[in-house]
């Protein structure tokens, strides 16, 4: 062989263009193959790092890169932030008038462009397909490839149209990315998308980075509160509830608590979710309360916490929900805090919901999968991976969840279990009256309340023999119950009746192991702080608090979003190290030769200034 190593070209492109010191996982041999004119399928977690395996190989091979993509919203974004790269990229699609589309397209004929990103939907328009005959394609890379999945609830039709790519540019090499990882998703991508002789990359889909806490809910405005002051004051973050006047509702409470959020849900006017949206993608530390109609194409890096508030229907839309924190590698929190009357309104929703027997059977088996994860005494990252079908992260847990750091205690709820059905059979016995959970435990408890009085069900046999256990642990009592199928809710009041495993139960032949629910204020602190391991020294803190600002300035000025003009880890890296001259500061990983000219000087004067003041 002669001529350069083509790996050693690919890391100079990388150090060059984007100041990272060195590929992270399967990047390099991801672009190595595309670069040498292979198709590629890669699944890699949100934050693994999908755009480089795409953007080196357009800019190392001949002519245009062509991205489809079906996240118009983000378009203006990605060009934006490769410009201050010094990438020529553009994008066509159906925000842009004639005239910009124009001059886009006297961009692609003269050859100008390292990526052109386009909708899915440009493809068929008459007049793309000559365009792109015009010049020459460096690859095809389809974005979010899990829209050709007809059944996932992504799905895009135009993406069927995207197997023509191969027909009509067979030499042209396509590499295709999701973050989706279950493997029926992925036969389907390589089935629609023709991509049998793809090279198949599937990375981890762990996100080290992220700290799971699942907590039971108490007070949920309080906790998030306490979370978001505690914890991640000034952060950017994510809080999902599961309706619309849940949004407003928090959303407000924040605001009046001092809190920069914002709500974003259908229901609001296009313009407001616009310019919600915009803020939290553009500002420092805006907090977004969604509905999860809020998600797919949130692609900014530095979200340090995703709160939900309600319970997600299955574990597949918690991870997906969860992964939209700490893109950027930084220590972020997924936190949910959970209770009963969510199992309850979950289990009553599938109820309710239309379809098929066994579409029911199918919501339920998701539910049961979530509330497993949220029941378990086990590390909750082994769980997440352990469902995704990898490998779980050992014996020792991950050290990073909840359950690691303060493993919660697992006791015998057998004859609570017994108690408590007992208490459903005899209540049961009344014809035409049908409890919830609230009376079952007044009885436990032995509490003489007007409606116990009035009822009589101050005569039972259970009347009283659970005063061993507060309300707030029989609560926990059924809301476990509820969750491993000993109990069931009945119809749409969400009253409770025996579950499929109630009889063993009751005969003894089955044991309930249940976990201990551990006091809130204990947990949270003891979970401690979500803080990079190597904190920065108070100085240093300060020089990243002015570093930030001036980001912000920044770019408000040029009208593209904070992490366009640096990432967090790069002022990070700036305030840690204090670099005196432009060398020192291109060591700093996120410092390219194009920030670097742009952005060296007034860094440089910022730590000179802030060297002085301390
Ligand atoms: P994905 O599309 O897989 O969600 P991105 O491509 O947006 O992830 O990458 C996530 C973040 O990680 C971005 O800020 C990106 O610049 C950064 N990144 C990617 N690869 C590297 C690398 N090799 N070294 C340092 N940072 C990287
Ligand atoms: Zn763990």
């Amino acid at each position: 062989m002669t001529g350069p190593d083509p790996r050693e070209q690919f890391l100079e492109v990388l150090q060059r263009v984007w100041g990272y010191p060195a590929f992270r996982g399967e990047q390099a041999e991801i672009i190595s193959t595309v670069a040498g004119g292979g198709d590629a399928l890669v699944l890699m977690p949100t934050g693994g790092g999908k755009s480089l395996c795409y953007q080196v190989p357009a800019l190392v091979r001949e002519g245009t890169g062509v991205v489809v993509s079906p996240l118009i919203a983000l378009m203006q974004d990605q060009v934006d932030a490769l410009a201050a790269l010094g990438v020529r990229a553009a994008f066509l699609n159906s925000t842009q008038d004639a005239e910009e589309r124009r001059a886009v397209e006297r961009a692609v004929r003269a050859g100008e462009l390292d990526l052109l990103y386009l909708a899915p939907e440009r493809l068929a328009v008459p007049g793309t397909a000559e365009l792109l005959d015009s010049a020459p394609i460096a690859l095809f890379a389809i974005d979010e490839a899990h829209c050709v999945a007809q059944w996932g609830h992504d799905f895009r039709p135009d993406y069927l149209g995207l197997s023509m790519l191969h027909e009509r540019w067979p030499e042209v090499p396509r590499i295709a990315l999701t973050a989706t990882a279950t493997a029926a998703t992925r036969a389907e991508i390589v089935e629609r998308l023709g991509l049998q002789d793809a090279r198949q990359f599937v990375a981890s889909f762990d996100r080290p980075n992220i700290a799971y806490r699942i907590e039971p809910k108490d007070q949920p405005l309080h906790q998030l509160l306490r979370l978001i002051r505690e914890e991640h004051p000034g952060d950017a973050g994510i809080v999902y509830c599961l309706s619309r006047s849940s949004v407003e509702r928090t959303a407000e409470a924040l605001a009046a608590a001092g809190v920069d959020a914002l709500p974003y849900h259908a229901g609001l006017d296009q313009a407001t979710r616009r310019r919600n949206q915009a803020r939290f993608l553009r500002e420092d530390g805006v907090v977004i309360v969604a509905t999860i109609a809020f998600g797919m194409g949130i692609d900014k890096p530095d979200v340090r916490f995703v709160a939900h508030l309600d319970l997600p229907k299955s574990v597949e839309g918690y991870y997906q929900e969860t992964g939209r924190a700490g893109r950027d590698g930084l220590p972020a929190t997924a936190w949910m805090a959970y209770g009963l009357a969510d199992v309850v309104q979950q289990r009553r929703l599938i109820e309710q919901s239309e379809g098929t027997a066994a579409h029911r059977r199918n919501l339920t088996a998701h539910l049961d999968a979530m509330l497993a994860l949220c029941e378990t005494v086990e590390c909750r990252r082994s769980r997440l991976l352990r469902y995704f079908g990898q490998s779980s992260v050992g014996e020792q847990g991950c050290g990073n969840c909840d359950t690691c750091l303060s493993p919660p205690e697992a006791w015998d709820g057998t004859v609570a279990a017994q108690k408590l059905l007992s208490t459903i059979v005899r209540l049961d016995r009344e014809r035409d009256q049908r409890y919830g959970a609230g009376q079952h435990i007044d009885v436990l408890l032995g509490r003489e309340t007007e409606r116990v009085q009035r009822l009589g069900h101050d005569a039972l046999a259970t009347f009283g023999i659970g005063a061993e256990l507060s309300e707030l642990e029989w609560r926990g009592v059924v809301r476990q119950l509820l969750a491993q199928g000993v109990l069931a809710v009945r119809d749409e009041h969400g009253t409770l009746r025996l579950g499929d495993e109630a009889p063993a139960v009751l005969r003894g032949e089955r044991p309930v192991m249940l976990r201990k629910d551990v006091a809130r204020s204990a947990r949270s602190r003891s979970a401690g702080r979500a803080r990079p391991p190597a904190d920065l020294a108070p100085q240093d803190a300060g020089l990243f608090e002015a570093l930030r600002a001036w980001r912000a300035g920044v770019a408000r000025e040029q009208n593209v979003p904070a992490y366009v003009v640096f990432a967090d880890a790069t002022l990070r890296g700036i305030a840690a190290t204090r670099p005196a001259t432009p060398d020192e500061l291109a060591q700093i990983s996120g410092i390219g030769a194009k920030k670097l000219e742009t952005y060296g000087d007034a860094v440089l004067e910022l730590v000179a200034a802030s060297v002085t003041h301390s």
